[in-house]
């Protein structure tokens, strides 16, 4: 199925690793033009290459644009905005994946950390639509898609901050679908389960478990009860993504698709 997205333009956030690299791989892929965002320069540059070395270099250039930028960060997200319209000309869809899980109990948080969690995940999702939703409106297939957890909706006791941000973001993503509906962009979510990336080798390696990661990945897939019995990878994630991206999902807002082997038990 054509995904209809070539020479498409789309901001991903927090592209240089996981969800966001393997998204913007897709992306690109699909002949659209990419727009991504991370803090730290080295990373971009490593993504970049790692891009080139697999869609080819000729493929990648003019199509790809890297920025330094935080998300919490509302001057430097206008910025990104302005460099992403003045390259490509518009946008015609925004992926906000950037961020990251705090593991934490309840025992071991106080408000203020609640408050940095949502503020994380809000800022870098209002930030981001403040500036780009003029730019969507223009687009005849504006889409956006909220990178989200399973834990908004089923929390997890390791991860009290995380969870409760996330349900915010969930609630906060139903009324963007409504209110932008009107002016043309749907607004959906990916609820992720567990999955393979930059944040759980950081976990590992702060783990200091002697056993190889594959063996500590599969203890906790049987842990936490994953049906599946496995993490998930960053493309069968970006799949879902692009999916909600594309034109082919046009009756589609409001939506919070479960990316997440079977670990979430809810019915909604
Ligand atoms: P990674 O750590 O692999 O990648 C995170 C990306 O976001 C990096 O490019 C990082 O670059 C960037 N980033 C982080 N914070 C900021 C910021 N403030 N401003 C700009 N860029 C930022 O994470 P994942 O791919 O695993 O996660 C992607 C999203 O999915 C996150 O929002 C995460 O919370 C969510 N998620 C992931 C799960 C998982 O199991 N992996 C489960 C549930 C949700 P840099 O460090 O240079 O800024």
């Amino acid at each position: 199925m054509d995904l209809e997205l070539r020479d498409r333009t789309y901001l991903v956030t927090g592209g240089s690793s996981g969800v966001g690299l393997a998204t913007v791989g897709l992306l690109l892929a699909e002949g659209a033009r990419v727009v991504t965002c991370g803090r730290r320069a080295d990373g971009l540059d490593a993504a970049a290459a790692q891009l080139a070395a697999a869609l080819g270099a000729a493929e990648l250039s003019g199509a790809l644009l890297t920025r330094v930028c935080d998300v919490r960060d509302a001057a430097a997200v206008a910025s990104l905005v302005d460099d992403a319209t003045q390259a490509f000309g518009g946008l015609d869809g925004v992926v906000n994946n950037a961020g990251q899980s705090r593991m934490a109990g309840l025992a071991d948080v106080r408000a203020a950390d609640f408050l940095d969690e949502l503020d994380l995940k809000f800022s870098s999702v209002l930030n981001v639509l403040g500036d780009a939703l003029p730019w969507l409106e223009k687009s005849p297939v504006a889409s956006v898609v909220n990178v989200n957890a399973v834990l908004a909706k089923q929390p997890e006791p390791r991860l009290v901050t995380t969870s409760a941000a996330r349900a915010g973001l969930l609630n906060l993503t139903k009324s963007m679908s409504v209110e932008y509906a009107a002016r043309g962009v749907r607004v959906n979510s990916v609820c992720l389960g567990l999955v393979d990336t930059g944040q759980w080798r950081r976990r590992y390696d702060d783990s200091g478990d002697t056993r190889d990661y594959a063996d500590w990945e599969r203890e906790i897939a049987a842990d936490r009860g994953i049906a599946l019995g496995r993490f998930g990878r960053a493309e069968e994630v970006a799949s879902a993504i692009a999916f909600l991206l594309s034109p082919r999902s046009s009756y589609v807002t409001g939506a919070a698709l479960d990316v997440c082997g079977g670990v979430s038990r809810g019915l909604f």
